[in-house]
This record gives structure tokens, sequence and C-alpha cells, in this order.
């Protein structure tokens, strides 16, 4: 698994973690979806991405029984405050509440899942108390264009932005004109969510460059999108995967590396469109 820098917070985080919306929480399914998960940080895919807004607490409280035992220092755990309790009091209630269905006393990092109508430095306020009572290693944002980027560093006094968290797929590449070289210069790391766009590269033309690279490498399309996405320096991604099979697909993907023939082959297949309104999200 290949690791590289997050942002400014001097730890190497693998390229592919692992997301959890939408994990399957009851049942057989979620006993795979933890199997899954564990073996996921088995194959050295230890970021592991949740939110309190994922199952209302639901996919935290599985996280942590995927990972009892094992060494938290090994870990990257990532969880998100809502908007709506983004407040300087509710966060630090609600990073409390996370930390608790989580089963650990701390996050490697802690991001605002998305902009809403608190201002932005009483959040970051909260974040830096966060920091500095040791319940956070580091904070984050999602959802930002580089305007809040600009606004949100601006409110800081202590710490960085350690990571933004944006939808980035094949059909969806706008980010790389905007927020990405900001984020690259301000070393905030740029984590690519629904890196498979709902799959809707497979019905687009571009899709037979997609296999004709996989077969190159020995790859499946899949592990060529998330090498792909991952091809610079500061970017990762978190696929969720509830089965033990996509998890194993996806590490291996954390090997892959495309060359520049691949690469600008892809590029030609799935290019940049110009962006229309603001910054995408799901
Ligand atoms: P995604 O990871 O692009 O896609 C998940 C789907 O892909 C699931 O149906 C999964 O199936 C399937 N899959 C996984 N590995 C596969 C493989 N190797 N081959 C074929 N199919 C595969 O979409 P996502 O869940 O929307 O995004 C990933 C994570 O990003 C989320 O789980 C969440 O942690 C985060 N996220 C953040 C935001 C935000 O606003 N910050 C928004 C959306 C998502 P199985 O589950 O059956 O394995």
């Amino acid at each position: 698994m290949r690791l590289q820098p997050f942002g400014a917070t001097g730890r190497d985080v693998p390229v592919i973690g692992q997301g959890t919306w939408n994990v399957p929480l009851r049942g057989d399914r979620a006993d795979e979806a933890k199997r899954a998960l564990r073996r996921g940080v088995e194959l050295g895919m230890v970021h592991i991405d949740t939110a309190e807004m994922y199952g209302d607490g639901g996919a935290e409280r599985l996280v942590s029984e995927a990972i009892r035992g094992l060494p938290r220092e090994h870990l990257f755990i990532v969880s998100k405050v809502l908007p709506s309790n983004a407040s300087y009091q509710k966060t630090l209630r609600a990073c409390d509440a996370s930390l608790s269905r989580l089963g650990t006393d701390y996050l490697d990092c802690y991001l605002l899942h998305w902009r809403g109508d608190v201002p932005l430095r009483e959040t970051m306020q909260a974040f830096e108390k966060l920091v500095a009572d040791g319940k956070i290693r580091s904070l984050g944002v999602s959802n930002f264009d580089v305007a809040d980027l600009e606004e949100a560093l601006a409110a800081l006094e202590r710490e960085t932005i350690a990571c933004n968290q944006v939808l980035y797929h094949l059909t969806e590449r706008t980010i790389e004109d905007h927020e990405l070289p900001f984020a690259r210069e301000h070393r905030i790391a740029t984590v690519a969510y629904t890196p498979f766009g709902r799959d809707n590269w497979a019905d687009r033309p571009g899709a037979h460059t997609i296999e004709t690279v996989a077969r190159k490498h020995g790859a499946t399309p899949h592990q060529v999108i998330l090498a792909f996405l991952t091809r610079d320096p500061s970017t990762f991604a978190i696929p969720k995967a509830a089965t033990v099979a996509h998890v194993e697909e996806n590490a291996a993907a954390g090997e892959l590396r495309l060359d520049a023939d691949d690469v600008a082959a892809i590029d030609g297949a799935f290019p940049i469109r110009r962006r229309r309104g603001g910054l995408p999200s799901l």
C-alpha cells in the first residue's frame, strides 16, 4: 500500500482508505461489512472515514466493533460534524459523542461535513480547542470551495487545515482546475469521496479506455480508477466496500502505478469539464 503525507499533519496515510456511508448496520451484511473493514485494515487501508450523520451514529458504532482490539496508533480515523451541530459548544459535544460511539479517545482528523449557517470561525475555534485537549489530532473540511478554504484558513489561529474531502471521480474532475491547485499550494490533502461516481463511467464511450488500461496492468477497472484519482501526491480516495472481495480489490489498487501513457489516455477519455455553478457535491 502506497503511503503519502496527509497535508501538514506529519502522518503518512495510505492513498486508499475506507468509506462507511450506507454501510449495512444489521444482520449478516453488517457482519460482512465489519469483516471487510478489518480485512481492509490488515491490507493497509487504515484510513477509515465515517461521520456522525452516517446511519445516525450507527456507522461509527459499526467501525468501533470492526476495529476492536486493533492497535489504535496504526489507524487513521476520521469523523465529521454536521453543519447543524457546528456551533462552538455543539461541536465539542458532537466530538465527544463520536468518540464514545467509536470507542476511542481521539480522532486522527475531524471534519466539518459541509458548510452551513454557523460562522466558520466558531467551528474552527472549537476544532482548535479539541486539538489542544488532545481529542483530535488534526482538523479538516469537506465540500469546501476555494473561497471557503481561504476563509477557514483565515479563521484558524494555531492549526491548519489537514484535508478537504470532495466529490471526485472520472466524470467529475472539476476540482483539478479549482480546489486541488489551491490545496496543493497550502499543503492540504484532497480526499476523493464517491470515487466510483455511482459507476456512471461504465456506460460512457471512455469506458473501453479504462478496460484497456486495466488489461494492460492485469488490474480491474475499479483499481485503475482509484490509481488515476490518487496519481497526485496530495490526493487520497476512500471507496466504501461492504464485502471482503471489494476491499481486497480496492487495497490492491494502492500498489498500482499508472504510467504517463495510461494517464494521458484516461485524461482524453474522461476530460475535465468546465465547471458550471459551485463545487459539485452529493
Ligand atoms: P463509492 O465508494 O464510490 O461507491 C460505493 C459502491 O461501490 C458500493 O456499492 C460498493 O459495493 C461498490 N464498490 C466498492 N468497491 C468496489 C469494487 N472494487 N468493484 C465494484 N464495486 C465496488 O461511493 P460512496 O460510498 O458514496 O463514497 C465513498 C465514501 O466517501 C463514503 O462511504 C463516505 O465515507 C465518503 N463520502 C463523503 C461525503 C461527504 O460529503 N464528505 C459524501 C459522500 C461520501 P459494496 O458496498 O457492496 O462493496
